[in-house]
């Protein structure tokens, strides 16, 4: 029998756990925002470049050959700014990585980028969901030697990653690691583990010239008859090549007495494994998600949670719709897609032919 079911990501979980509005009509009614905001592009950005640098050293080109087609995928971005950024974190990346290793062992590259889809499976009975397909995509999926087969998962962030931080600890408690395992073993992977690969975004801005207005000027003496601006005014942007060549500098700098090395604090990785009981538990969430979205649909009752309007440090995309202030028919802010879960491109096609 085949079915037409639609589909249950890790994304679209989240998003519902998080606002039901917000799910409804990001994943029922398929609005998006027109724009994307700098720090999701900027992440896109650098996980397209992985991809390639990823696809790369699973074809067995030379180590050299990694870095250059990861840099090209950074050609369509048309602010130089946001390339060079993204140019020296790849060049710090490569250094940092290329020896394809982990703890030790070599790594062998089985997938990139591979997307998943699969039958739901109810955690008490075993029996597949009559209402959603579970879904989504793997970042890339090793061999490591020792370890065993590992799914690894890239991550982008501006929080402080180096070891003991917050940051890590709050990831060893991600339930998103149970539903790694799930898409790799729907692969037919085993996987021990999963291997986050966390890149620091760099918080260095471009310097820009001091506005006319604001500009300060030393007054002339003796010694130096020539006014000049005070510290740390311009008076000319800072090109993106100088932008790249200061950021690379930061990257590569020596660890001291006060900080670890840019290497240490932009790169980092570590293997989180997942207890069984842990990955049940993570089972009954996605499971107990997919019953309340269907209860959901059938009320057509979808409630709003103030409490995530302003996630992440910026307000929702549908905040000026929820507050009455914008409506979803402007085509300047909005646009509605065929496809609500975007982010997979090779399954969604073919997911209506998943045998149930
Ligand atoms: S603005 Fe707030 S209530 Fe509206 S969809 Fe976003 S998170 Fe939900």
């Amino acid at each position: 029998m085949t079915t037409h079911l639609p589909l249950l990501t890790t994304s679209s979980a989240r998003a519902y756990r998080l606002c039901p509005r917000y799910y409804a009509l990001t994943y029922e009614q398929g609005y998006r925002s027109v724009h994307t905001s700098d720090a999701l592009s900027f992440g896109d950005l650098v996980h397209r470049a992985l991809e390639q640098w990823w696809l790369a050293a699973q074809r067995g080109d030379p180590a050299d050959a990694w870095l250059s087609h990861a840099l090209s995928a950074l050609a369509s971005e048309e602010d130089p700014y946001t390339r060079a950024r993204a140019h020296a974190l790849l060049v710090g990346y490569h250094a940092r990585w290329s020896d394809l290793t982990w703890q030790g062992e070599p790594l062998r590259v089985l997938a990139v980028e591979r997307e998943f889809v699969g039958p739901l499976l109810n955690p008490e009975t075993g029996a597949p969901s009559r209402t959603w397909l579970r879904a989504g995509k793997l970042d890339a999926v090793v061999e490591a030697g020792r370890h065993g087969v590992l799914v690894v998962e890239h991550k982008t962030t501006s929080e402080d990653i180096t070891p003991g931080s917050t940051y890590w600890r709050r990831l060893t408690m991600d339930s998103q690691v149970s539903n790694y395992h799930v898409g790799a073993r729907l692969l037919s992977y085993e996987p021990s583990g999963v291997l986050y690969d966390v890149i620091k975004k760099p918080s260095l801005k471009p310097q820009m010239a001091t506005p006319e207005a604001q500009r300060n000027y030393t007054k002339p003496t003796k010694a130096n008859p020539v006014p000049r601006l005070y510290a740390g005014q311009r008076a000319e942007d800072e090109s993106p090549e100088d932008y790249y060549a200061r950021i690379l500098d930061d990257i590569a700098a020596p660890a001291d007495a006060d900080k670890p090395s840019g290497l240490e604090r932009y790169y980092a990785r570590a293997e989180i494994v997942r207890l069984a009981e842990e990955e049940r538990e993570a089972a009954f969430d996605v499971w107990r998600t997919g019953v309340e979205i269907r209860e959901a649909r059938r009320l057509q009752v979808w409630p709003r949670n103030v409490d995530a309007c302003h996630r992440w440090q910026r307000p929702c995309t549908f905040f000026d719709v929820c507050s009455g202030a914008a409506s979803l028919d402007d085509p300047t802010r909005f646009r509605r897609t065929d496809n609500p879960h975007e982010e997979l491109h090779q399954i969604t096609a073919r997911a209506a032919d998943v045998a149930a």
